[in-house]
């Protein structure tokens, strides 16, 4: 008996810890601190003892430079660093609201950047990873936009300027964004058919992640194509656990900060 219980009980540790986790669009602000404390809270209670975390975008409201010296910016630097010094695997994408997140950042936190439509092994199930804004191809305005914003050059000249000039140009943007988006129908802002079956059909897996419209749900598309979508972290935390069993989307309450 003696012997069997010292066997099985590392199994049981093991099994726990074999889950892959996902979270995207946590859209972390000042403005609102209860969920950066969840975050912080989950990361050490859940992440640390994962395979691996995937952030696909959007992890912050607005990003202007690896150079930021916003306390939020560093806190949450240091928050990654905790979980990647303990041996998890932290992997990170950029979303439409942190795409100027850099090698800096990345190095600072212990993070691996992920180009947006990068294809993994998830205990052996291969699955294209996306952020997904690409995959709402109805929002032209949008579309247009980010092939400015994504342009290097473009890129270059914004990082060149002071910190409060890209403060401010941050804040109108997404002032713009909300405008934008309030002003447009609700079925522009989702993907189309027609960019997710090329999506499948360009990287050859049947199973995408993305997050971005903050439509939490795993969708059956039939000929074993699976398309699993992100939650938000706006009224709650919202993640996705990944295992050799299968996939489950979870929220988290904000009580639990
Ligand atoms: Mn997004």
């Amino acid at each position: 008996m003696r012997g069997f219980f010292f066997a099985c009980a590392p199994e049981i540790a093991s099994t726990r810890a074999m889950q892959t986790l996902f979270i995207s669009d946590l859209h972390l602000d000042e403005s609102r601190p209860a969920v950066t404390a969840l975050f912080f809270a989950w990361l050490q209670r859940e992440a640390l003892g994962c395979d691996a975390l995937y952030i696909l975008g959007d992890l912050f409201e607005a990003y202007i430079g690896d150079d930021d010296d916003a306390l939020l910016v560093a806190h949450v630097a240091d928050a990654l660093r905790a979980v990647s010094d303990a041996g998890v695997p932290l992997y990170f994408l950029h979303g439409n609201r942190d795409f100027l997140l850099g090698e800096a950042f990345a190095a600072r936190a212990g993070m691996t950047l992920l180009a947006d439509g990068s294809v993994v092994a998830l205990y052996d199930h291969p699955t294209l990873l996306m952020h997904g804004d690409t995959l709402c191809s109805d929002d032209v305005a949008y579309q247009r936009a980010r092939a400015q914003l994504r342009d290097p050059r473009w890129q270059q000249q914004f990082l060149a300027q002071p910190l409060p000039a890209r403060r401010a140009f941050a804040a109108q943007a997404r002032a713009e964004s909300t405008k934008h988006t309030g002003a447009m129908d609700r079925s522009i802002m989702d993907v189309t058919a027609e960019a997710v079956d090329a999506a499948f059909t360009a990287s050859g897996v049947d199973r995408i992640i993305h997050g971005h419209t903050h439509r939490p749900a795993i969708h059956e598309l039939g000929a074993g194509r699976q398309r699993i979508v992100l939650g938000d972290w706006y009224d709650q935390g919202s993640l996705l656990r990944v295992s050799i069993q299968g996939v489950e989307l979870a929220t988290l309450p904000l009580a639990d900060a």
